[in-house]
């Protein structure tokens, strides 16, 4: 169904903290199941991949030196109007402008050390939970 999937990664600042957990209560709080997962560190080459959108951006070499700085945790969450609510729960790039309540708010550290990553469309959740899992990783 149209909606349903988002594509996250709880970023290296978040697991170093040991905050997967907290993080992942969170998103089953909100009613998210859990459709793939796993424990992996990207390369650098993934990482300039999957952040190629930003590529001509200022902080783009930064970015992917944090995203492979240590593990991530890859997951597709399900549930009715994913891409939105999920940005809800996460909240606003800069945790100094997230919501009370939201991943950011409570495990952010910076506006580039923002503990997780949510997809920005279906189109981009689609592409992004391809990037990371084959068809017999999803449950
Ligand atoms: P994400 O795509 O990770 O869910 P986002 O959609 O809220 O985050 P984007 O604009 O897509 O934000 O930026 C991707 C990531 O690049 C951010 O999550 C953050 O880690 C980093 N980033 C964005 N803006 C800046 C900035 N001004 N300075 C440093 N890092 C930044
Ligand atoms: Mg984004």
């Amino acid at each position: 169904m149209a909606g349903s999937y988002t594509l996250t990664m709880i970023k290296p600042d978040a697991v170093a903290k040991n905050n997967i957990g907290p993080i992942l209560g969170m998103i089953n709080e909100a009613g998210f199941k859990i459709k793939a997962m796993k424990y992996t560190q990207l390369t650098k080459s993934q990482a300039q991949e999957f952040y190629a959108v930003h590529k001509e951006r200022p902080f783009y070499g930064e970015l992917v030196d944090f995203m492979t700085s240590g593990p991530i945790v890859a997951a597709i969450l399900e549930k009715s109007n994913a891409v939105e609510d999920f940005r809800k729960l996460i909240g606003a790039t800069n945790p100094a402008d997230a919501a009370e309540g939201t991943i950011r708010k409570r495990f952010a550290e910076s506006i580039q050390n923002n503990a997780v990553h949510g997809s920005d469309s279906d189109e981009n959740a689609k592409i992004e939970g391809d990037f990371h899992f084959s068809m017999c990783e999803r449950f």
